[in-house]
């Protein structure tokens, strides 16, 4: 069992990036990460380093976020062990070739395939608010797919950051992975080096910066990016379903979390009723309230619990429900407040905290027209109501990922594939996608020798050669 200590944060040193980044390229070139043998050595290796380091990572992530022993297990934990499993049980499949489909005789002779074969050296940069599962989850599938790869954790979580270095460093192959620790500083000097793919998650702006950068060099990115996802709750929907799970899609985490809805509409006729059960559940989940409940986290610093503070203050909105604040402990209540026109605030901005602006709405087809208008590719979309009104409303409103009648359950789900579209994000991961990501397709046909009669009419002169098609 590895310490539960949990180690002050450092930097790595600028200065060593381009070393360790030349290790793991030359590591990459010597073929030694390819054979299964050795991903699966490594992938194990991994899990174990997660399973001893365990308490430490609850107790970081406690640290960090002030996140609930039970969140940091099923959502940061068990979520990466589980991951790792389905992925060594599956990646002798998923790196066999693959044979072209449906291709005439003749083009059979050339053995057409598909070879899995790794992108490279990868960079990996996690966002602070599930801070294990965002930087260990993407290195499962680089290690999968064959590649080396640095980890660049959020600054942001610090504590975290450092048990995930001591877990890289301790447990995985020193010439082939690394982590390396930092804010802007380092990442720019990462971003100074050349990859083979970046990985990075975090919001649209710095995604921007880190599409930019990528450009420069041609270097293909994944980017997992930011929400504004709403949710509609229809006049058929159960109203105490619909607020049971809306809330718990976004207390969890208290709201840091990049698919929980951002705002809610709710068709006029079942609001009343939807915001009674929303007391009634709020009493449920934490009937001595949230401050004073071990099962709600706490906002990750003082800038945005300002960050967040500030929303509130400058809403035209009403609030219902919450709105307590305790800046000493970077706590906001789960605060839902009633706002009157779409444009507001609380509704085009992403809060990434706990509130939760509901609006009122005459028609499903006015909420669609809002949705589309607020946001045109959101990262998650909820639709709460009967059968035909959530199939139109998930015809009519793209987004990156989808759960009906619930919040974000579809990101609970570790083998499926998970990202966003268009501003959300670019390309996706968790379970066979992730080795996807880091994998490039490679076609590969061989002509034999003695196929070279056959071929003879593709040579000029061409003259009378095409009758003989
Ligand atoms: P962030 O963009 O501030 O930071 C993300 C990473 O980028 C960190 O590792 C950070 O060190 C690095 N970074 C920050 N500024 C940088 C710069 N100028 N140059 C280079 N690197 C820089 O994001 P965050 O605050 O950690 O996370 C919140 C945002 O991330 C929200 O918008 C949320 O919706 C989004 N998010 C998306 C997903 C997803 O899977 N789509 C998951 C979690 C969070």
């Amino acid at each position: 069992m590895a310490s539960t200590k949990l180690e002050p944060f450092e930097a790595t040193p600028i200065d060593s990036i381009p070393s360790t980044v030349n290790l793991c390229r030359t590591t990459f070139q010597s073929q030694k990460t390819k054979p299964i043998a050795y991903r699966l050595l490594q992938l194990r290796k991994l899990y174990w380093g997660i399973v001893d380091n365990s308490d430490a990572l609850v107790e970081a992530c406690k640290k960090d976020i002030g996140k609930p022993s039970f969140e940091t297990y099923i959502s940061e934990i068990d979520w990466c062990k589980n991951d790792i499993m389905f992925v060594t049980k599956n990646l002798a499949k998923w790196m066999k070739d693959e044979s072209a489909p449906d291709i005439p005789l003749t083009n059979s002779l050339l053995n057409p395939k598909i070879r899995k074969e790794p992108l490279g050296t990868v960079l990996i940069i996690g966002a602070y608010n599930f801070p294990v599962q965002l930087s260990i989850g993407p290195l499962i599938g680089a290690i999968a797919a064959g590649c080396t790869a640095v980890l660049k954790p959020s600054e942001v979580s610090p504590a975290s950051a450092m048990v995930m270095k001591r877990i890289v460093e301790t447990y995985l192959d020193p010439n082939a992975y690394a982590c390396a620790n930092g804010g802007v500083p380092e990442t720019s000097a990462l971003l100074n080096e050349k990859w083979d793919k970046i990985f990075y998650t975090g919001s649209a702006s710095v995604g921007t910066i880190i599409a930019k950068k990528a450009a420069e060099t041609l270097t293909p990115v994944c980017l997992e990016l930011g929400g504004r996802n709403p949710a509609i709750v229809t006049k058929h929907a159960d109203p105490r379903l619909a607020a049971r799970r809306l809330l718990w899609g976004k207390f969890h985490n208290a709201g840091q979390v990049c698919i929980s809805q951002n705002y809610i509409m709710v068709e006029r006729d079942i609001l009343p009723a939807f915001i009674e059960q929303i007391k009634i559940t709020m009493k449920e989940f934490f009937p001595k309230g949230q401050k004073a409940s071990p099962d709600y986290a706490r906002i990750v610093n003082n800038r945005h619990f300002h960050r967040i503070k500030k929303m509130l203050d400058e809403t035209r909105g009403k609030i219902l429900v919450g709105g307590e604040m305790d800046e000493a402990e970077n706590f906001i209540e789960l605060t839902i407040v009633q706002v009157e026109d779409i444009k507001d605030s609380m509704i085009v901005d992403e809060s990434f905290g706990p509130l939760m602006p509901l609006l009122a709405v005459d028609s499903v087809e006015e909420a669609i027209r809002n949705a589309n208008a607020v946001h045109s590719t959101p990262l998650g979309l909820y639709p709460f109501g009967n059968k035909a009104e959530t199939t139109k409303i998930l015809n009519e409103v793209t987004s990156g990922g989808a759960t009906v009648n619930d919040a974000f359950f579809h990101g609970s789900i570790p083998t499926l594939a998970f990202g966003g579209i268009g501003d959300s994000g670019q390309g996706a991961y968790r379970g066979k996608a992730s080795f996807d990501t880091f994998t490039h397709r490679r076609s590969v046909v061989q002509t034999p020798g003695w196929m070279e009669k056959m071929l003879d009419v593709r040579y000029p002169p061409y003259d009378g050669k095409l009758k003989k098609f």
